[in-house]
């Protein structure tokens, strides 16, 4: 009998057009259903001020952690597909969308393929990122680059605000 091994998975979530709430609660219901995959746990939702094109609306951001048998290709696959299901259409860089949804790290996993790049290569400079995986993971490490409080700390200009339950519709 031969085990399958799991890997730990970190995804970010992304949304700023038409009801981001539901797009990101929905898309952790999606996550949770993953084939081969367990959610783990998910982060509360963050409000973010965009970043690169600031003439857009603010974001809502989460990260959850799962456990996966699917190999980082499929994994990735499969979320630019749920990306698709929920409307998102690809126009610039740093352009407004209705999901997006990046892998962050899986395990200790580095690599620098033409459709992936693990760690994610933006991850560390992002507030929106750093403050929900700090959230569900405090001791965090990016593999090849150190623990994500420090980076956090550098990234202490950035506007995020903790969404409260009560406002989440
Ligand atoms: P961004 O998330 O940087 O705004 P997109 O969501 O449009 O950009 O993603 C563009 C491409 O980035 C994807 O089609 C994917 O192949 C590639 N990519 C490279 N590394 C990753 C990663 N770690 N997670 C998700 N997508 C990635
Ligand atoms: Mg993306």
């Amino acid at each position: 009998m031969s085990l399958t091994p799991y890997c730990h998975t970190f995804i970010a979530l992304g949304s700023n057009l038409e009801n981001p709430t539901q797009h990101i609660l929905q898309a952790f219901d999606e996550l949770s259903k993953l084939p081969a995959s367990r959610l783990l746990t998910y982060s509360s939702l963050y409000r973010s001020a965009p970043v690169g094109r600031l003439d857009q609306p603010d974001f809502i951001n989460a990260v959850a952690l799962i456990e996966t048998a699917l190999s980082p290709q499929v994994l990735l696959n499969t979320l630019l597909t749920i990306e698709q299901q929920h409307g998102r259409i690809r126009e610039s860089l740093n352009a407004p969308r209705t999901l997006d949804l990046d892998i962050l790290m899986i395990d200790d996993l580095q690599c620098k393929d033409d459709n992936l790049t693990l760690p994610h290569p933006r991850m560390h400079q992002r507030a929106f990122v750093l403050q929900p995986l700090i959230e569900i993971s405090p001791d965090c490490h990016i593999p090849g680059k150190g623990a994500i409080a420090q980076f956090l700390a550098a990234c202490s200009e950035q506007r995020l605000e903790q969404v409260k339950e009560n406002d989440i519709k």
